[in-house]
């Protein structure tokens, strides 16, 4: 097969649809750039289509039928979306799933330091990161910090273009001889990845602080506080957000490159932008589903936080958070056993959707060109993932893909087949292997990207809207 050039196969009206999609896409992604803010977006979204929590309807007594659609949210971390369909779930349903994690810097829980006239707020890098990319760019701070008594702030600083942003500083080129003979992995190493807040001295009044020693700087009365550039940034955080400096104990705060989405290319055919790994499956999958509105088995969309450190934890995919919403929602379509769960999910069909790497031409020895994804060509299927020998793959049947090749004929869906990269080289994993272990059918697939991982990464406006397509012909259609 060869890559193709699916841009030639859209008409004016599809061109328009893939445009007004992508544009949807852009405002999706600078609304949600951790998992708590990609569900706030994805949860006005969604009632404003006619979706209702779950929970809402468990305790209304009411039950549920063809057409009704529910969500659930674990945690403001994670979500599932059920649109019901009209054969019971008992037979199966159809799972499309995604990860909203993305790679960045976390704020430590004992993070501000004083060092050489900076205050520091120190991190920790969450999911796989090349060290030396996070430095000497724009950084934007956003999350939640939870005070004792239980109130919320939400912080989001440094997308705004009047707000400040942070940054990690790197050593001048003029002095980097040693340091440009180190592994690239060394170049920058983790401890030294720390955001750079604050540079100013506070000042203490000691002419208004009566009692005091008044020894220092007689003449104005004023002296510089002990760690004078820490203590003035404790200052702001206590007057214009109310924080103390224990207060980081409880909070989650995550530093991501700021600034939004932008097209590229001077023909603007693809876009750049951070946490496209893995919201462009999120948001086309999301997308999908509400546009959904007919189908014969229920329609479900799971997507899911901790992909990037291994689907772990409450709200990653390894927690029964969507196996017990599966078990309440077939209670209200008076379907609940625990044989019936068990049935459904072994009878459901899935796209566990995830990003996949893009061939680049700087880099084409770390690819096989036959089996690698092209950017601007299509939905891609890796029928297993892993690496070194498929290690830790999810192996799709092949009796499955005869399947959804057929479905993406019928609806003209241009698609690709692809690995990640060159056999023995890497690899990676998604939550496909997971859901596969309910013994339903599960392949991966998705968007191909360039510069996965990076601070900015790239994708192409046709793939987004090819997959999009790709992920609504399956919902409609899939049934094994
Ligand atoms: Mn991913
Ligand atoms: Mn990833």
């Amino acid at each position: 097969m060869e890559r193709k050039n699916i841009w030639e196969t859209f008409d004016a009206k599809h061109l328009k649809k893939l445009e007004t999609l992508n544009q949807e896409y852009m405002e999706f992604l600078d609304h949600g750039k951790t998992e708590r803010e990609c569900i706030d977006t994805i949860v006005n979204t969604i009632e404003k289509e006619g979706y209702r929590e779950l929970e809402s309807v468990i305790k209304s007594g009411e039950e549920l039928s063809q057409g009704d659609m529910v969500y659930s949210v674990w945690m403001n971390k994670s979500i599932v979306m059920f649109r019901i369909g009209e054969k019971p779930m008992t037979e199966g349903i159809n799972i499309l799933g995604a990860h909203i994690d993305s790679p960045r810097l976390d704020i430590k829980q004992n993070p501000l330091y004083e060092e050489g006239g900076f205050a520091y707020l120190d991190t920790h890098y969450y999911g796989g990161v090349k060290k030396y990319q996070w430095v000497a760019i724009p950084l934007a701070l956003h999350g939640v910090v939870v005070k004792k008594d239980g109130t919320t702030i939400e912080l989001n600083i440094g997308e705004n273009e009047k707000d400040p942003v942070f940054f990690v500083s790197d050593l001048l080129i003029h002095l980097s001889q040693e340091q440009l003979e180190k592994k690239a992995s060394k170049v920058i190493e983790g401890e030294a990845l720390d955001i750079i807040v604050g540079n100013k001295p506070l000042v203490i009044d000691r002419k208004a602080d009566k009692g005091k020693d008044k020894e220092h700087d007689k003449e104005s009365g004023k002296e510089p506080a002990k760690e004078a550039v820490k203590a003035g940034i404790l200052d702001i955080l206590k007057n214009s957000y109310g924080i103390e400096e224990e207060d980081f104990i409880s909070a989650e705060l995550e530093v991501v490159p700021a600034g939004k989405a932008r097209e590229a290319g001077l023909d603007r055919s693809m876009i750049l932008a951070y946490g496209q790994d893995d919201r462009v499956c999120a948001f086309t999958s999301m997308r999908a589903m509400l546009d959904v509105k007919e189908s014969d088995r229920t329609a479900c969309c799971i997507l899911v936080d901790k992909e990037e450190i291994g689907s772990v934890g409450a709200t990653g995919m390894q927690s029964k958070f969507f196996e017990n919403a599966v078990a309440e929602v077939m209670e209200l379509c008076g379907e609940y056993s625990e044989l019936n769960v068990r049935r459904c999910l072994a009878r459901s069909c899935m796209l566990s959707s995830d990003v996949s790497s893009a061939f680049d031409p700087s880099f084409a020895s770390s690819f096989d060109k036959k089996n690698v994804a092209y950017l601007g060509s299509g939905m891609v299927f890796n029928k297993f993932t892993g690496s070194r020998g498929k290690s830790g793959s999810n192996d799709a049947n092949a009796e499955y893909l005869a399947h959804l090749r057929s479905i993406l004929a019928d609806k003209k869906v241009n698609f690709q087949t692809a690995e990640l990269g060159r056999v023995d080289l890497g690899g990676g994993g998604t939550i496909a292997y997971i859901l596969a272990l309910y013994g339903m059918n599960v392949v991966d697939c998705g968007v191909a990207v360039l510069n996965m991982h990076a601070p900015w990464e790239a994708t192409s406006k046709a793939d987004v809207y090819e997959t999009y397509r790709g992920y609504k012909a399956f919902v409609e259609e899939a049934s094994m």
